[in-house]
């Protein structure tokens, strides 16, 4: 098969993407392993010389896994893409099934699946073999299997009815489908944000209210009222069910919203420092930084469903990939759009990632130094993150330029930095 110009650039581009992860990785423990022989000074008081040996053999055992999972990821794309599976499965589906929208719907489900069900040996490795080998997993093989099986019940029941709902749009709105699509899909993301704590939640995690009377719970609801943050429940969830990681969030909106801290964070910190950590996740609520991280995925539904609908007017865009012009039928041309827009994307937004660390790393530092303002101290927070860093066995000694890339946070040292400097 003779490559179109796009079809090349296509592959360009899934090259360039894992030849840059491999190298950023490579980057990272080579400036791991230059620090690996001794604790540096600066965490002398901090770990012990065992515990900086395991974090620095986690983070490498962590980073080959994750070349090999790039490198079979780009694999498994450029088979997807240039081995003609695709539009193959694509004409046999309309063939079996009739051109309809259930029909396509059916197919990019189907795809989604069989995608899922290509990732699952990676998975459990990741947690059977690589957490558990350093004390991390504590996830059955039972638990691990329901979690498969509930996920795909709900994208049985939530995803496969949306995505009938988005391709019955096309049908019923004409040219301007993707802006009718993208509000769709935005009024079902905030109904699952709006619905999530109270009935998806639950089905994986149990969740129990602080205990009435205890010293913690009058303590965080001091700061929660001291802090003006609305809240009817902070409750703690059975994290330990999965793993020894740690972490805390609050969800929901309005008489919904709740304030969720892992047992696993309660076990670890005392209680002046979860009260730095729930005053910094208060400091995301007030900085608005939840507001602003929902306004720029709004723009990006749009973005993304404004460029799929471009897309599929374009038909060297999936001629390129072997898809026929399916003439009469506009879904018959948007849903193959759809799908090789969804495999082509990350080659395009992975360079961006910078871009998107370096902003909610911003938000981290207001919510550090709102955490430090509402309690008076930094001492607790500095703790906190200190404590957690270790039990986490989080790389001490990234490479500058990788933690640029790959970082929704910035570095222990720099959080400290920050906290501490007036
Ligand atoms: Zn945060």
């Amino acid at each position: 098969m003779a490559l179109s110009p796009f079809a090349i650039v296509a592959l360009v581009l899934i090259f360039v993407r894992a030849i840059a992860e491999l190298w950023l990785s490579r980057l990272n423990q080579r400036h791991v392993r230059v620090h690996a022989n001794e604790v540096p000074l600066i965490f002398h008081e901090m770990v012990d010389e065992p515990t900086y040996r395991r974090s620095v053999n986690y983070t490498l055992a962590k980073s080959r896994f994750g070349e090999i999972v790039t490198v079979f990821d780009a694999a498994l794309l450029i088979g997807l893409l240039f081995g003609g599976v695709l539009p193959w499965a694509f004409e046999k589906f309309m063939a079996a099934f009739g051109i309809s929208d259930w029909a396509m719907a059916g197919f990019l489900f189907a795809f989604g699946i069989a995608l899922s069900i290509i990732s699952l040996p990676f998975a459990w490795y990741a947690q059977f073999k690589l957490e558990d080998r350093f004390g991390f997993n504590t996830t059955t093989m039972k638990t691990w299997a329901l979690d498969r099986v509930k996920g795909f019940l709900l994208a049985v029941l939530l995803g496969f009815p949306l995505l009938v709902l988005v391709l019955k749009l096309i049908e019923w709105t004409g040219p301007n489908w993707w802006i009718w699509a993208a509000v769709l899909v935005i009024a079902f993301q905030l109904l699952l944000m709006l619905i999530a704590p109270a009935v998806i939640m639950p089905l994986f995690n149990k969740f129990t209210p602080l205990p009435e009377g205890s010293t913690l719970r009058e303590r965080l609801f001091a700061l929660a009222k001291r802090t003006d943050f609305p809240t009817r429940s902070i409750e703690v969830m059975d994290g330990s069910k999965r793993s020894h990681h740690s972490n805390a969030f609050f969800t929901g909106f309005g008489r919904f919203r709740k304030i969720v801290l892992f047992d696993t964070l309660v076990s670890q910190l005392a209680e002046p420092e979860l009260e730095s950590v729930l005053a910094h996740e208060i400091g995301h609520y007030k900085k608005r930084h939840v507001l602003k991280s929902l306004a720029v995925s709004i723009v990006g539904v749009f973005v993304g469903f404004a460029a799929v609908a471009w897309l599929a007017r374009q038909q060297w865009f999936y001629r390129a990939f072997g898809f026929e012009h399916h003439a009469g039928f506009a879904a018959a041309n948007i849903v193959p759009a759809m799908l090789l827009f969804a495999l082509l994307a990350g080659t395009i937004s992975f360079w961006f990632s910078p871009l998107i660390h370096l902003w909610s790393r911003r938000f981290e530092y207001e919510a550090d130094a709102f955490a430090r303002e509402s309690i008076g101290d930094a001492q607790p927070l500095v703790q906190a993150l200190r404590r957690l860093t270790e039990k986490n066995l989080s790389n001490l000694t990234p490479h500058p330029l990788y933690s640029r890339f790959y970082y929704s946070h910035p570095t222990l040292l720099e959080r400290e930095r920050a906290l501490l400097s007036r």
